[in-house]
């Protein structure tokens, strides 16, 4: 998943091997760098018959994708792959260029019925966005079945597994976007819980003194450029939190507000370019080591 992943975990069941297993094999279904993985044989015919777990990630990623209105969405793998991203060949491509792949961008492209998904013509998916966190969830789920207390990181996703042994709480920083080996804030919490930062800081290339990054607009096909550095959310599913700390990094700080407010199974920090820090009523509590405003709902 081309990112590094660390993993502490209390006692040694599940082995750690198992759950490098289960990795692997979700690396290798949906990897879209590996020509023969489930992913890149969808993208390539168009339909196939899914494995049970990639077929389970799609069928959350579209309704998570409809929840937001697009703003995640995982049909931007055309628009990803002409910047460069996907194989890490960075070029800014030209405005008429992304005009004509953005009518293969859309959620009501993509149709699943139980394990068989179709694609229309030309539409792609890329699950970038997504994965890591449904991967933190199910490792999490094998291990909360097993007892096991564990910190899970994946690159920006973290999942922590039941109670720390020695009594003290979780405490986990957020990265400060422009200077990501520290943390700009901290939060601190018992118990399980998924925590997901998105942010342009963590892959983005150079062109001609312009930083472009890897979250793209749907409805534009270009990297996002709003007033937002970067996005955690936290969330009991971490599937439901990596979709979304997307989703309102594309959706900007007013609209992801308003967003916030309509629900009630996550919390959000957000971190503006201009240092700010604002967090819902939700996360404020948990918040620690940083000046901050409150959102309220
Ligand atoms: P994340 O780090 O979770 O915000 O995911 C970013 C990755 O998801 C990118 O590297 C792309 O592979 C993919 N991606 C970019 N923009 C979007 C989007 N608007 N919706 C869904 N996936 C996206
Ligand atoms: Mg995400």
């Amino acid at each position: 998943m081309d990112t590094l992943m660390q993993f502490k975990i209390w006692g040694d069941t599940p082995a750690a091997s198992e759950l490098n297993a289960m990795l692997r094999e979700m690396e290798q279904e949906w990897s879209v760098t590996l020509s023969d993985s489930e992913l890149s044989r969808l993208n390539h015919d168009g339909e196939t018959t899914l494995s049970e777990l990639t077929a389970e990630l799609l069928s959350e990623a579209v309704s998570l994708s409809a929840r937001t209105d697009g703003s995640f969405d995982p049909t931007v793998y055309p628009l990803v792959k002409c910047w460069g991203f996907t194989e890490s060949a960075y070029r800014v491509p030209s405005a008429p260029e992304l005009q004509a792949l953005l009518p293969y961008v859309g959620i009501d492209k993509v149709t699943l019925s139980g394990k068989e998904v179709a694609l229309a013509d030309g539409v792609a998916l890329d699950f970038g966005g997504i994965a890591k966190g449904f991967a933190a969830e199910k490792l999490a789920e094998r291990l909360e079945a097993a007892n096991t207390p564990a910190l899970l990181i994946l690159g920006g996703n973290i999942q922590t597994v039941g109670n720390k042994p020695d009594g003290t709480p979780w405490s986990i920083g957020i990265s400060d976007p422009n200077a990501p080996e520290q943390s700009a804030a901290t939060i601190t919490f018992h118990g399980s819980m998924a925590l997901v930062t998105s942010g342009g800081y963590q892959r983005y290339f150079e062109a001609d003194g312009i930083l472009y990054h890897h979250i793209i607009d749907p409805k534009t096909g270009y990297p996002v450029d709003n007033s937002l550095a970067s996005v955690t959310i936290l969330a009991k599913s971490g599937t439901l939190a990596d979709a979304f700390s997307t989703a309102l990094y594309v959706m900007g700080f007013d609209e992801g507000v308003r967003f916030w407010q309509e629900s009630d199974d996550f919390e959000v920090v957000w971190i503006l370019k201009n240092g700010k820090i604002i967090a819902t009523e939700g996360a404020a509590p948990l918040l620690s080591d940083c000046s901050f405003e409150v959102v309220e709902r």
